[in-house]
């Protein structure tokens, strides 16, 4: 057996996955994180008897390894991971090194917006048809660590562009992209370019035989997609026009899905998922099932018994007449914009967190005509407060989430919506964006 010397950096989710693989497949594996590491990830690295260190990096150690495999978290400009790459050592992605020892059909979902949405819509489908399939990625456990677990005939992965980055040979069968809009821009030096062209390597290696699922309403996929020669078959989704050949469009309110000429057609009210934006994860995922075969009935069920997942646009409570929306997921501008366009009343919008360079104005139209108040949520709230304060009356600074309800429920009167949409990453006040959302739904609860 291969005993290569591998390092994995990071020990979380993707790390822990990846280092049990590599334990499992008969490498020589050591973990190194430079923060504590979570107990039960410890646990589970001691399980399998794997090496690891916390609170520090043994770099020697690491700069003699043959192979690094990085989490999606730590950022190609820390000064270790150059330092490894100077060397000439191959930093690669959990990703990248779990799909070696698969032979799985993998469709990979990726985009800015409506990943985790459209990989469970998309493991959905497959699972009501009977399909061997597990879902992995950035939702649910690692691809690596299903991958050690239990192999399957297919894997619905959703993949960030950090992971992408670290793929090379990876090749994915069906890849779906949903959009491309700014996020993460200050993990790639500002430099939008640098981000859209990290979201494309998602067909890289396809050939003739696989599959590019695309949105054709998002003005930057299309503009790549003319100036490159793109070898998969290109299945195009859109909500703006009616075409003939492959893909997927709205007719008389109903969604067409059109693969070879076999037509299968849903009303958009069947949807379990509603709003715009929705529309897109639903036909992104219906045409992955219609490629793979999957009967129409199989389909048209899957999408409108789907149970809504929590964090996006989430229902929490009606009170005194207000409506409580949980939206914490929304971590970008883009999604905060489907968010509010979909707000039928006058919104009171809780906002703010960590800004990864944000720019506010495709929000200053609907925030005019929708918001009659905004709720900051974050430790530095400049940024938001300079942008809306020409367009929006009243903006108020909170730094906890029962503040920030209870505000929110102050600013509205009977028939308001508030909206918990934050446009920005949690890590400020929060654990994350599910802990963010759990405390809002506590705090709504508790009114
Ligand atoms: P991701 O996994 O890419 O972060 P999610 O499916 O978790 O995406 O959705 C995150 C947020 O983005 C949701 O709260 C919703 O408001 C918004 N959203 C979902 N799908 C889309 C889409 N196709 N386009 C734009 N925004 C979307």
């Amino acid at each position: 057996m291969d005993t290569n010397n591998i390092i994995v950096l990071g020990a979380g989710e993707s790390g822990v996955g990846a280092a049990v693989l590599a334990r499992m497949k008969g490498h020589d594996v050591f973990v190194s994180d430079n923060n504590r590491i979570k107990e039960k990830y410890k646990n589970v690295l001691s399980q399998f008897d794997i090496e690891f260190e916390e609170g520090k990096h043994s770099e020697k150690r690491i700069l003699k390894s043959k192979e690094v495999i990085k989490s999606p978290g730590i950022p190609d400009q820390a000064p270790l991971v150059r330092s490894i790459a100077e060397r000439g050592i191959p930093v690669i992605s959990e990703i990248e090194f779990a799909a070696r020892y698969t032979a799985a059909k993998l469709i990979c979902i990726t985009g800015s917006n409506g990943k985790t949405t459209t990989t469970l819509l998309t493991h959905h489908i497959l699972k009501k048809a009977g399909l061997d399939v597990a879902l992995a990625g950035n939702v649910g456990n690692s691809f690596a660590m299903e991958v050690a677990h239990q192999d399957h005939d297919y894997f619905v992965l959703e993949i960030s562009s950090f992971q992408l980055d670290g793929m090379y040979d990876f090749k994915a069968d069906i890849a779906i992209l949903m959009n491309i809009t700014p996020d993460h821009l200050d993990r790639y030096d500002g430099s939008f370019e640098a981000y859209a062209e990290s979201k494309f390597r998602i067909i890289q290696n396809m050939g003739k035989e696989d599959a590019f699922i695309f949105c054709r309403d998002d003005p930057e996929i299309m503009k790549r997609i003319r100036k490159s020669s793109i070898s998969p078959r290109m299945i195009p989704f859109t909500l703006n026009e009616i075409f003939d050949g492959d893909g997927a469009y709205i007719k008389d309110n109903n969604i067409i899905i059109n693969i070879q000429s076999n037509l299968q057609e849903m009303t958009l009210e069947s949807l379990a998922l509603q709003g715009k934006h929705n529309i897109y994860n639903s036909m992104a995922a219906a045409v992955a099932g219609k490629l793979l075969d999957i009967r129409k009935q199989h389909i048209q069920e899957s999408l409108s018994d789907f149970q809504n997942i929590e964090h996006r646009l989430e229902h929490v409570a009606v009170i005194q007449g207000i409506e409580f929306i949980n939206d914490s997921k929304a971590t970008n501008v883009n999604s905060v914009w489907y968010a509010m366009e979909n707000m039928q009343n006058d919104v009171i919008w809780i906002a703010g967190g960590i800004d990864k360079g944000n720019d506010y104005s495709i929000l200053l139209d609907l925030v005019k005509n929708k918001v009659k108040g905004i709720v900051c949520l974050g430790k530095d709230n400049k940024h938001l407060q300079e942008a809306f304060s020409g367009s929006v009356e009243t903006i108020i600074e909170t730094r906890s989430m029962d503040v920030a309800v209870q505000t929110a429920l102050y600013l509205g009167r009977k028939g308001d919506i508030v909206l918990l949409s934050p446009a920005c990453a949690s890590f400020d006040l929060f654990e994350n964006f599910e802990d963010r959302g759990n405390q809002f739904k506590e705090s709504v609860n508790k009114l």
